[in-house]
């Protein structure tokens, strides 16, 4: 039998932005999907269908492997193994997302509007919009039965496709994100790590009694890590498929570093929030897409931090729950 080492993208449209997501299938020698898209009837509809353009059905498939552990890709992991035989598969770190019932989303919903969110300066009103979109999402998450998880790290492999595949953990954008290099015909699929976008770093709910991770500094060592690799095509898990992987990652280790240097001078002229900083460097954001420039802004401070230019202090919150984050010039 021929095998087909490429895997087969399937585009999912969603709900919200990015728009769209990248699942991933490869036929043969047994059907497996790479990402499971978001739990939504739409997304479930255009799953099929996807899985019907290359005569397959969700019943079909033997394996779920998800890159990372957010909702638009791990999604309907759960419907999948329900209505299959197939086994999931998550990084060892993520397994606990992929058990959490909705209620059990509470931890990191507790985080995000006790902490994060007021940490971060902004006013009650934002608080609580922000946390309504987490909470939204959340409610579409549905659990995977334990019987059919599996978890994977770093230097595990995967033979998809009649080929080798080498897992990579690349954090940045998710603390237990992972990407697969198949080192003979130097394919990469990248999960949400490498994107011909530049993609976010998210801040997961800390454990109980650990600090924040900082995202940012994370991403940049693993933006290093694949720009040395020899990579001709990378799979994203959003938009299209590209090449130039170096270009790529030149271009968005620049922008960082720019953008960083920006926010230095703004600390230095006296804005001394997150929610401060978001007004003046992301004031192009529309209100409902602003998490995305928290997260960026987190992380130059993060980068700042570590470079010990910039110093963080936390000022009691007037009024209010938690506290406020406070950044000065060392
Ligand atoms: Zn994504």
């Amino acid at each position: 039998m021929q095998l087909d080492s490429n895997a087969t993208p399937i585009r999912i449209e969603l709900p919200f932005r990015p728009d769209s997501v990248n699942v991933y299938l490869f036929r043969q020698p047994e059907p497996v999907l790479i990402d499971a898209g978001y739990n939504s009837t739409a997304c479930w509809d255009a799953l099929v269908a996807g899985l019907a353009e290359q005569h397959l059905t969700p019943a079909d498939l033997k394996h779920v492997v998800i890159t990372h552990p957010h909702i638009d890709h791990y999604g309907l992991a759960a419907r999948i193994a329900r209505e299959s035989d197939a086994k999931v598969w998550i990084a060892h770190g993520a397994m606990h997302v992929m058990r959490l019932t909705n209620p059990q989303w509470g931890h990191r919903l507790a985080y995000y509007h006790d902490v994060l969110l007021p940490g971060m300066g902004l006013p009650d009103d934002m608080i609580e919009r922000f946390a309504a979109n987490v909470n939204r999402t959340a409610l579409h998450s549905e659990p995977v039965a334990d019987e059919c998880l599996f978890g994977f790290g770093e230097g595990d492999v995967f033979h998809w496709g009649g080929v080798t595949w080498q897992t990579l953990h690349t954090p940045g954008h998710d603390s237990q994100q992972m990407c697969f290099y198949q080192p003979e015909t130097r394919q990469l699929i990248s999960g949400d790590m490498l994107l011909a976008k530049a993609p976010t770093p998210v801040v997961d709910a800390p454990n109980a009694g650990e600090p924040r991770k900082p995202s940012l500094p994370a991403f940049m060592q693993s933006l290093d890590r694949l720009e040395a690799m020899d990579i001709d095509v990378v799979y994203p898990g959003h938009g299209e498929l590209f090449w130039q992987h170096r270009q790529v990652i030149q271009a968005q280790r620049e922008r960082i570093l720019n953008r960083k240097e920006e926010c230095y001078q703004h600390v230095k002229n006296g804005i001394n929030t997150v929610a401060g900083l978001l007004k003046v460097m992301y004031a192009y954001l529309p209100l409902e897409h602003g998490m995305v420039g928290l997260w960026m802004l987190l992380g130059y401070l993060d980068l700042l931090r570590a470079e010990e230019r910039v110093c963080e202090t936390i000022v009691e919150r007037a009024g209010g729950i938690g506290a406020v984050w406070h950044y000065t010039v060392c």
